[in-house]
Formats: C-alpha cells, sequence, structure tokens
C-alpha cells in the first residue's frame, strides 16, 4: 500500500490487490529508528501518529533477565546533535490502526484497491502478463510489485527464486494486556543463565494502557510442550511467568486469547524482472527481535517504486538498475538476520560475553549501519555495492568469531 501511494503521488495509474486474510492479526508493533522517516513520507510523521492515539514513543530498548536485572540500549546523545541530527526517539505502532490509516491514506490519494486474493501469475519467461484473483479477474499491468508477506511470497514462488534460511522454524504466541502505567520503550526478557538457542519474550507498548506482549520460540520447542500435552495458554502462561514482571498480570486474567503464528527468516535473491520487483517480507523476512521488518518493507516500498517511476517510459527495467535493487534488499536483511542468529540466537557467542554484552555488539552495528543507510540513502552501483561490502565486513566479522567462540566452547557449554 506504501508503494501505491508513492507510485499514484507521481502520476501513476495504480491497483492495489489486498487479500485482507480474515483472522489475521498484524505484527510490527516495535520500530526502529529508521522507521518515522519513512512513515512520513508516506503522509504519517510521529506527530500526527502519537495525537491521533496509534502509536507511543519508544526512546530505547531494554532487556531484562529472570533475575530482575536490566541493561538498557539507547541511542547515544551525539547521535541528536549536529553533523548528526538523528531523531533520538522512534514509536510503538498499534498495527490494526495504521493499517487502517494507511488504506485511508491511499484511498484519498487515489489508490484503487481490489478486495481479492491473487491466485495465479502469469508469466511469459521473467516478465509477469497478468495475475488472476480468486475471484477471476484478470489484471494486466505493464510493472507489478509483489508485496504479499512471508506466507505468500507470490513471485519468488512464481519464479523459484533462490533463498537463503536463517535459524530455525520459529512460533510466536502474543496477546494484549490492559494496565494502568508503561514505560516509553521496548522491552525484551530473556533467560541469563546460557540456555542453548534463545526463547524471549517482548513488551511493546502500543497504547499508554495497552502492551502486547509475545513470547518466541524454536518451533521444535514449542512443538515437543505440544506433543506432551500443554496447550497454547499454558506455554503461554508458563513461559511468561518465567518473570517476576507478569506474574500479576497473568492472575488478572483466567483466559488467555492469544495469537499464534510461525515463520522463518529467510532472503530471496534475484528479487526483480524485466517488468516487476518483490517487497517487504515477500522478498526477505527479517527476525522479528531486530524491529527491521517495518522499515525494510516501507523502505523497499520506496525503492521498488522510485525505480519504476524512473523508468515508466521504458518497458523494461535496466537490468543494473533492478539487480543493485535487489542487492540492497538482500545484503541488508542478510546482515540482520546473520547478526541477531549468530550474536544474540546462538549460544556460542552469547555464552562467552555474556548477553549483556551481545546486546551492545549486535545493537552497536546494526543501529548505526541501519541509520547510515537511512542518511546516504545507496542508490546507484557504488554507493550500492560499496554498503554491501561494508554489511558483508560486519558479517564475516560475526561468522569468524561465531566460529571461534564455537571452537573454543563458550564457558558456560563446558560447565554443563
Ligand atoms: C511475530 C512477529 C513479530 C514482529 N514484530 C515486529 C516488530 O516488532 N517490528 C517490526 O518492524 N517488524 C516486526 N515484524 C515484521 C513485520 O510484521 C513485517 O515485516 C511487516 O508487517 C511488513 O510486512 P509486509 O508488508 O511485507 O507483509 P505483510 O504485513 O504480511 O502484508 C502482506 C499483505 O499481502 C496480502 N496478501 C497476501 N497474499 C495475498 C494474495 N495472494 N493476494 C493479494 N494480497 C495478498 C495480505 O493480506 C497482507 O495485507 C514481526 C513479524 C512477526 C512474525
Amino acid at each position: 500500500m506504501a508503494a501505491s501511494i508513492h507510485l499514484v503521488r507521481a502520476g501513476l495509474r495504480v491497483l492495489c490487490i489486498e487479500a485482507d486474510i480474515p483472522d489475521t492479526q498484524p505484527v510490527g508493533e516495535s520500530l526502529d529508528w529508521s522507521a518515522p522517516e519513512l512513515l512520513a513520507a508516506v503522509g504519517l510523521p510521529m506527530q500526527r501518529l502519537i495525537d491521533e492515539g496509534l502509536a507511543t514513543w519508544k526512546r530505547h530498548v531494554t532487556l531484562r533477565l529472570a533475575d530482575g536485572s536490566a541493561t538498557h540500549y539507547i541511542p547515544g546523545e551525539w547521535l541528536g546533535q549536529p553533523p548528526f541530527n538523528v531523531e533520538l526517539r522512534t514509536l510503538h505502532v498499534d498495527r490494526v490502526q495504521l493499517n487502517a490509516t494507511v488504506h485511508e491514506i491511499a484511498l484519498q490519494t487515489s489508490v484503487r484497491i481490489l478486495h481479492d486474493r491473487v491466485t495465479e501469475v502469469e508469466n511469459r519467461g521473467r516478465a509477469v502478463i497478468s495475475v488472476t484473483t480468486a475471484n477471476g479477474t484478470r489484471i494486466t499491468s505493464p510493472w507489478f510489485i509483489d508485496a504479499s508477506g512471508a506466507s505468500a511470497r507470490l513471485f519468488p514462488r512464481t519464479f523459484n527464486l533462490p533463498v537463503s534460511d536463517y535459524g530455525p522454524h520459529k512460533v510466536a504466541i502474543w496477546t494484549y494486556f490492559a494496565v494502568s502505567e508503561s514505560v516509553e520503550g521496548t522491552t525484551l526478557y530473556a533467560e541469563g543463565d546460557c540456555p542453548g538457542y534463545m526463547d524471549w519474550v517482548w513488551e511493546i507498548p502500543i497504547h499508554p494502557d495497552t502492551l502486547s506482549i509475545g513470547y518466541v520460540s524454536p518451533g521444535e520447542h514449542i512443538k515437543a510442550l505440544r506433543s506432551a500435552g500443554s496447550t497454547t495458554d499454558d506455554i503461554f502462561r508458563t513461559q511468561l511467568g518465567r518473570f517476576p514482571r507478569f506474574r500479576e498480570p497473568l492472575k488478572s486474567v483466567p483466559e488467555i486469547s492469544a495469537n499464534v503464528t510461525s515463520y522463518r527468516c529467510r532472503v530471496h535473491r534475484h528479487i526483480f524482472g524485466p517488468n516487476w520487483l518483490v517487497a517487504g517480507e515477500a522478498a526477505a523476512m527479517v527476525d522479528p527481535m531486530t524491529s527491521n521488518g517495518v522499515t525494510a518493507a516501507l523502505r523497499h516500498a520506496s525503492e521498488a517504486a522510485a525505480l519504476i517511476i524512473k523508468y515508466r517510459n521504458r518497458s523494461r527495467l535496466p537490468w543494473l538498475a533492478a539487480a543493485m535493487y535487489s542487492r540492497r534488499v538482500q545484503d541488508l536483511a542478510r546482515f540482520f538476520n546473520c547478526g541477531i542468529e549468530k550474536v544474540i540466537y546462538d549460544a556460542p557467542i552469547r555464552n562467552r560475553i555474556g548477553i549483556k554484552t551481545a546486546g551492545d555488539v549486535y545493537t552497536i552495528p546494526a543501529w548505526s549501519l541501519n541509520n547510515v543507510y537511512s542518511r546516504i540513502r545507496p542508490s546507484g552501483v557504488v554507493s550500492s555495492l560499496f554498503f554491501g561490502l561494508l554489511l558483508g565486513l560486519f558479517r564475516t566479522a560475526a561468522t569468524f568469531y561465531y566460529a571461534i567462540c564455537k571452537h573454543e566452547h563458550a564457558p558456560c557449554e563446558a560447565a554443563g
């Protein structure tokens, strides 16, 4: 929808096909520091989101361990001063309300919206000719953007695009709690005493009096608990109950109606064709802990739309320009996924340096490079390749250090 808004504003006629999949609760509530600028570009500046009650301020991320100790990750004050002038606040959003508002902006901007589901993609070689919906409508267009999300991945499946997976299948279980007060930040909860692969809990105040609380765990772990007879409610309660913060709120909620989703972080390559591009999670799914999913989707929307706008009078996208778009999407997603898997989720580095330091080792490069990307906005061949190289260096460093830690056995692993 964001891509449609950008395209219509540049004078193109756009049809946005939206499946409106029933019974799905949208996620993506804790935004990183690059999201506000991208939201403003579709007509949603931070102050409007706050004033209209769609968002709350996010000033930091806190990691809280089961023993009650906490570490705060806060963007450095110096970033807010010249010459950087980085906005030190970002947002938590109510996704139902945000999606509805973006939908409204799309309609006001004259995006035509078809509430239907694409079931078929007709192609000739690498070109997309038409898409057909469940209701039998066939739609032809000179240009297509696939933003169908991680489950559908319409064009990656049609063209069997190469893909890399990161980490195991994961399951998220989440619900919303009413509270009397909340903090202006996202809190992550985890065990501190060297577990194997990490599971964690998020606390996101989507309104001053409403918390989104979610538990994320490898799918295999949930499967084992389900096989042993636990219901989703049991699992959720038990996992939250490890942290003192949730014991009281849990007592006051006799029945939890939790949302459940499963996903796998993955990154597709070659996400372009002569007349199409893939954007958002259909192209690459980054782990929720990175808080980069919404930024990535809005960024792809803006960059994919800019490419189509620039080359609208040609019959096809220039190969190099589309390939650079694909590289940027892929390089950033690989950087985030590789960093979070190797430094935080998996045990070797985390156990060797401790979870709090591992948090710094991940957040400092991740937040800085995400910010640098927003500042320099690589779009040409040189800037895209240079940025890719920079991200690749960090990925290689993480992989190398991971291998060393794994080889030398982290102290906690060795202890038992
Ligand atoms: C558990 C979890 C927690 C997350 N937490 C965060 C977070 O805190 N912060 C963050 O930034 N990101 C987070 N994310 C990621 C974030 O939700 C997504 O990256 C973000 O919503 C952007 O997704 P998207 O627009 O690409 O896809 P989606 O939001 O999945 O949208 C895809 C759209 O395509 C439509 N569609 C699907 N199939 C078809 C079809 N066949 N025809 C027509 N339409 C179709 C769907 O109806 C939907 O509207 C989280 C993800 C998960 C799974």
